[in-house]
C-alpha cells in the first residue's frame, strides 16, 4: 500500500509546491505513503479556511451537527479493516490496539454528537433590582491541534473532535511519523460524511519542519487555542511560545503511571492488568505502566506469573492478527530502551524476561532489583517502550512516596481485594487518573482523561467543555439604574 497525498484545506485536497516526504513501515522500512511537506503558507491557508468556516459551524443547529458526527462514526466502523491495516504498517500497531482505538473513536463521535443539545449556560440572580444575568458558553474560534503518532487514530479524533463538538473549527498538524493515521485518514472520513468545507483542515510537514507551521498557529489571531498531545519536552518549548502569544493551550503529555499491588490483591487479575497496562502498543502510550510495586508477600509469585504471561505475547509483524507486540516506531525509540536496559543491568539489576532486540522488534521486558538512580526507575525519565520495572515493598508508605516521586501525574493503579482500602489510597495520589483494580491504561471515550503536573492540563470527554469554550456574561436591566454620581 503506497499512498500519495496532499493537505486537506477548505474541503479540498491541496498540493504543496510538490515537495513530499516518505513515511515508512517501522518494521521493514517499506514505503507507506508520500506525504506533502507543508510550509507556513499552507498553514496560513488552512487557518484562513477554518476562520472563514467558523461562524457557520458555530451556529449550525445541534441536529445538523449531530447527523454529521453519527455519519462519521458509521464510516469509521465500515472502514475498520482498512484502518487496522493502516495503523499496522504506518505505526506498528497490533490489531488489539487498532481495534481498541477504532471502538473508542466511534464511541467518542456518537457521544459528542449529542452535546449540542446540552444546556448552553445558566441564568444567575443579580443583586441589582430588575437585572437579569445570562452566562453562555461560546466556542473559542479556531483550535489548532498537534496530533501524535502513538495512539494515532484515536488521539487525533480527541484533538479535533472535542473542540468541533463545542462549535470550534480546527486545523491539525499530524505527527511526521504517522501522518495518515493521525490526521489524513480523518480528513477522508469527514469529507465523506459531508462536513462543511473549512470546518476541519489538515496540514502535514516533513520531519524537522514543524516549527514554521507552529509559528503560524501562534501568530494567527484567529487561532484561539493550541491543543497539543506529545512529549513534555516539546510542550515546554510550545508553552513558552504560547506564553508570548498569550494563547490558551491544552496539553496531554507523558506519564510514569505506577501500579501498587497490595498484599490482598488477586494475583491472576493483577498479572492480566499489568501485562495489558504495561505492554499495549509495546509500551508507547502515555498511560502505559512503567513501574510496579508489589507487596513482598506476593512478589515472587507475581513476578513469575507475570513473566510467563508476558513471554506468551507474540512479537512480530502486526499485520498478523495474532501478534501483540509490533515494532518500535523508529531507531531512536529502540536506542532509548536499549540505553535504559543496559544502564540498569550495568548497575546490577536482574533481567526477568526480554531485553534482546530483533531489528526494531523489542520484546516485552521486565527488570527487577533495579538500583536507585538507574534511568528507568527514575520518575523523571519516562521510558517510551516495552520496559517495566518491578519492585517489592515492605511499607506501603515507602511505595506511595516512591511512586509519586515524579514530575508526572497522569495515571496510577492500585490492585487490592479490599475496594474501600483501594479507594482510600487512591485519594492520596497526585495524579489525574487513579484506577482501583484496573490497568493504568483504561481509557473510555466518556471519561475525563488528563494529567496534573508535567503530564499536562485539560481533560478529554465532556469535561473538555472547560478547555474549548469560554463564558460570556450578558446582563439585561429592566429598571432605571441607581448610580453614586
Ligand atoms: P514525538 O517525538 O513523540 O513525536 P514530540 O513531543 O517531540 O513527540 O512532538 C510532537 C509534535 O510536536 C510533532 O508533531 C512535532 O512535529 C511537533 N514539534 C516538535 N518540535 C516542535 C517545534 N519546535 N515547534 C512546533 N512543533 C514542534
Amino acid at each position: 500500500m503506497t499512498i500519495t497525498t496532499s493537505h486537506f484545506i477548505n474541503g479540498a485536497w491541496t498540493e504543496s509546491g510538490g515537495r513530499t516526504f516518505a513515511v515508512t513501515n517501522p518494521l521493514n522500512d517499506e514505503l507507506v505513503a508520500e506525504v506533502a511537506a507543508g510550509t507556513a503558507a499552507d498553514a496560513a491557508a488552512a487557518v484562513a479556511a477554518a476562520a472563514a468556516a467558523f461562524p457557520a459551524w458555530a451556529n449550525m443547529g445541534p441536529g445538523a451537527r449531530q447527523a454529521l458526527f453519527l455519519k462519521a462514526a458509521d464510516i469509521v466502523e465500515r472502514r475498520t479493516e482498512e484502518l487496522v491495516q493502516l495503523m499496522a504498517v504506518e505505526g506498528g500497531a497490533s490489531r488489539a490496539f487498532s481495534t481498541f482505538q477504532i471502538r473508542l473513536s466511534a464511541a467518542m463521535l456518537r457521544q459528542a454528537a449529542g452535546w449540542g443539545y446540552l444546556p448552553a449556560g445558566d441564568v444567575l440572580r443579580s443583586d441589582t433590582p430588575g437585572r437579569m444575568a445570562l452566562v453562555t458558553r461560546k466556542p473559542l474560534g479556531v483550535v489548532a491541534g498537534f496530533t501524535p503518532w502513538n495512539g494515532a487514530f484515536y488521539l487525533a479524533w480527541r484533538t479535533f473532535l472535542l473542540p468541533m463538538a463545542f462549535g470550534n473549527t480546527t486545523v491539525i498538524k499530524p505527527s511526521e511519523l504517522a501522518p495518515m493515521s493521525s490526521g489524513l485518514i480523518h480528513a477522508e472520513i469527514l469529507e465523506e460524511a459531508g462536513f462543511p468545507a473549512g470546518s476541519f483542515n489538515v496540514v502535514t510537514n516533513a520531519p524537522g519542519e514543524a516549527a514554521a507551521i507552529g509559528e503560524v498557529f501562534f501568530e494567527s489571531p484567529a487561532v484561539r487555542c493550541i491543543n497539543f498531545t506529545g512529549s513534555d519536552k516539546t510542550a515546554r518549548i510550545l508553552g513558552e511560545r504560547a506564553g508570548r502569544a498569550l494563547k490558551r493551550m491544552v496539553l496531554e503529555l507523558g506519564g510514569f503511571n505506577p501500579v501498587i499491588i497490595l498484599d490482598d490483591a488477586d494475583i491472576v487479575e493483577s498479572v492480566k492488568a499489568v501485562t495489558f497496562g504495561a505492554f499495549l502498543h509495546q509500551g508507547q502510550v502515555c498511560m502505559n505502566s512503567r513501574k510496579v510495586y508489589v507487596a513482598r508477600a506476593l512478589h515472587d509469585e507475581f513476578v513469575s506469573a507475570l513473566s510467563a504471561r508476558v513471554q506468551s505475547l507474540k512479537v512480530g509483524d502486526p499485520t498478523d492478527p495474532s501478534v501483540i507486540i509490533g515494532p518500535l516506531i523508529n531507531d531512536s525509540a529502540l536506542e532509548q530502551i536499549q540505553l535504559r536496559v543496559k544502564d540498569a543491568l550495568d548497575r546490577g539489576a536482574t533481567l526477568v524476561t526480554g531485553g534482546r532486540a530483533d531489528g526494531r522488534l523489542y520484546p516485552p521486558t521486565i527488570l527487577a532489583h533495579v538500583p536507585a538512580g538507574a534511568i528507568c526507575t527514575t520518575g523523571s525519565n519516562e521510558t517510551f517502550g516495552p520496559l517495566l520495572v518491578v519492585e517489592a515493598f515492605d511499607d506501603l508508605e515507602d511505595a506511595l512516596r516512591d511512586a509519586q516521586d515524579t514530575p508526572y501525574g497522569l495515571s496510577a493503579s492500585i490492585m487490592t481485594g479490599d475496594r474501600a482500602r483501594g479507594l482510600d489510597i487512591a485519594q492520596r495520589f497526585d495524579s489525574g487518573i487513579v484506577h482501583v483494580n484496573a490497568p493504568t491504561m483504561a481509557s473510555e471515550a466518556s471519561l475525563p482523561v488528563g494529567g496534573v503536573k508535567a503530564s499536562g492540563w485539560g481533560r478529554s470527554g465532556y469535561y473538555s467543555l472547560e478547555d474549548f469554550t469560554e463564558i460570556r456574561l450578558t446582563t439585561m436591566s429592566s429598571e432605571p439604574g441607581r448610580y453614586p454620581f
